[in-house]
């Protein structure tokens, strides 16, 4: 490993010791005080990209975690804000988010009606430009602070789709990023028959395959396919259906362009990643849904290099592997050993390394990583527990 290989920080929820110096929060703040926040300047407007979550979905970054990072930078003399797309600000008290809570402003992304956004050129596919948030452009400097969890559409959660979607307009997120997949065509009208369409819609028990016979349109919801192939088994004798990898792949490399567009319009020395791998739930928290967390909580993880934290937050979910038990019944699992778990849930066209091999030939960072484990319980096991003492500060006795 050569010395230029990236360093990711690693604190596990699994802990050595009972005294708080061993505990998950003291790895949080270890992390970010190995991230070193110096080269972040005095007056410096800190964007702290959060997903403040939707609706009923609670599984986000705890508001616990925020305060300590928002008070980190804060300490450098940084003035810190947490921002999110309008809705999820909106209503972000409704999941403990305010001012208060947070220790600095959250501010609405792209402006309270979405519409403070550049013009951010990408020529992919027919797709020319998306609506960059005018908030995130504005910033001097990013903390890039994300829930690990699985994704339908790019397998994993993190810090790429973070600001890659989180990081736009909904009109580019839902419309343009989201309606990207079908750009390379995967259905041949002239060869299918409406009967035969209608046999397809059919055959996808998941609801993925549409059909609109007045204008004969066969639609297919790339995003929620997880690749079972029952629609290519009816479609054997036609042959007017083709699910190709490239279809799938398109999302992550326009989640790639676009990450890679947002981390332009910041200095190199300025951009922190931390990925929090915790309650990692099947579904993205755009859902707005409460969810079973499918694989162990594993930690906290922060680099200067988004692709090698993206990397080794995959590496230690793959370590982990799926907790059988809370794989919800609407799941369909591809269980072979050799898949990801995220291939597993959302289909084997949809590798969440997929992005990071895109965004590593844009030049975004490494997928070499040098993983470095903060208080580790083998370490702290072995120092001396403190004195037991509950109810301090202030103490009622
Ligand atoms: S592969 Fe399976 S999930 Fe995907 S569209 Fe075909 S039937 Fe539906």
């Amino acid at each position: 490993m050569s010395s230029d290989t990236p360093v990711v920080y690693f604190g596990s929820v699994k802990q050595g010791n009972m005294g708080k110096f061993a505990s998950f929060a003291a790895k949080v703040d270890e992390v970010v005080k190995k991230l070193d926040l110096s080269t972040i300047e005095k007056k410096d407007k800190v964007a702290i990209k959060m997903h403040l979550g939707y609706q009923d979905g609670y599984q986000t970054v705890p508001v616990f975690f925020v305060r300590r990072i928002v008070n980190a930078v804060k300490k450098t003399g940084a003035f810190p804000f947490v921002t999110d797309n309008p809705t999820s600000v909106y209503n972000a008290v409704n999941r403990g988010y305010t001012q208060e809570t947070c220790g600095c402003p959250i501010i609405p992304i792209a402006g309270v009606k979405d519409k403070y956004v550049y013009e951010s050129e990408v020529d992919f596919h027919g797709l020319k430009s998306l609506d960059m948030s005018g908030v995130l452009h504005d910033a001097d400097a990013l903390i890039d602070l994300s829930h690990v969890k699985g994704h339908n559409n790019c397998g994993l959660g993190g810090a790429i789709k973070n600001i890659a979607i989180g990081g736009y307009s909904a009109q580019s997120r839902w419309r343009k990023i989201h309606g990207i997949e079908g750009a390379i065509p995967y259905w041949d009208a002239k060869k299918c028959t409406p009967e035969h369409a209608k046999e397809l819609v059919e055959a996808c028990r998941d609801h993925c395959i549409s059909y609109k016979e007045e204008s004969h349109e066969l639609t297919l919801d790339f995003g929620m396919c997880h690749q079972c192939l029952d629609c290519i088994e009816a479609d054997r004798e036609v042959e007017c259906l083709t699910l190709r990898p490239e279809n799938y792949a398109l999302f992550q490399e326009l989640m790639a362009i676009a990450a890679n567009n947002i981390l332009k319009t910041f200095d190199e020395t300025k951009r922190f990643f931390i990925n929090l791998a915790i309650s990692i739930t099947p579904y993205c928290d755009c859902w707005g849904v409460g969810q079973p967390n499918i694989v162990n909580d594993i930690g906290v993880l922060g680099s200067r290099d988004i692709v090698a934290v993206e990397t080794a937050t995959l590496d230690l979910i793959a370590k982990e592997g799926i907790v059988e038990s809370m794989i919800p019944p609407y799941f369909r699992v591809h269980k072979d050993p050799g898949l990801h778990p995220f291939e597993q849930l959302h289909g084997p066209m949809k590798s969440p390394y997929i992005a990071l091999r895109y965004a590593e030939e844009l030049g975004m960072g490494s997928r070499k990583y040098k993983l470095v484990e903060l208080l580790s319980p083998a370490k702290t096991m072995k120092m001396k527990p403190p004195r037991h003492v509950v109810e301090t500060e202030p103490t009622f006795f």
